[in-house]
């Protein structure tokens, strides 16, 4: 990716089981689909365990946002084992503690408060998108 069309690369961890873990992969896309779709993009976290060398270039050429289920932080740990020099981590629970009212549920598919803290939460996240890329340009 060329420095004049970065983009800020998305990870959500692969939150199996978890509906916090939906959430992190809900705000995936909610942020790169809808939010910032030109200025983000969102890749799948499983690339790394492979090393695949174009996963490993966007990491390291990029700013990077790892979004968690659960304290165990698997999408930033990875990135950072990888080298990615600048990650921004959060886990689904950080939004979830500042709108209570909105309790996920579901697995395979988020109750309605659910998929409205993951929107909530991607629209927060837009603004860090646009900070990383105007910090980096
Ligand atoms: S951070 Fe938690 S929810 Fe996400 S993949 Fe790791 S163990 Fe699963």
């Amino acid at each position: 990716m060329k420095k004049n069309s970065r983009k800020v690369a998305v990870f959500a961890c692969s939150g199996i089981g978890k509906p916090l873990g939906t959430v992190a992969r809900e705000i995936g896309y909610e942020l790169t689909e809808r939010v910032r779709p030109d200025t983000t993009v969102l890749t799948c976290l499983a690339l790394l365990v492979i090393n695949d060398p174009e996963t490993q270039q966007l990491i390291t050429e990029n700013p990077v946002i790892a979004i968690d289920g659960c304290s165990l932080d698997c999408a930033k740990k990875s990135l950072e084992a990888n080298g990615a020099p600048l990650v921004k981590a959060y886990q689904s629970i950080d939004f979830f503690k500042k709108h209570k009212h909105l309790k996920p549920e579901g697995i395979a598919e988020l109750n309605e408060a659910g998929q409205k803290l993951a929107a909530l939460a991607a629209e927060e996240l837009a603004g860090v998108v646009d900070d990383l890329l105007r910090e980096g340009a």
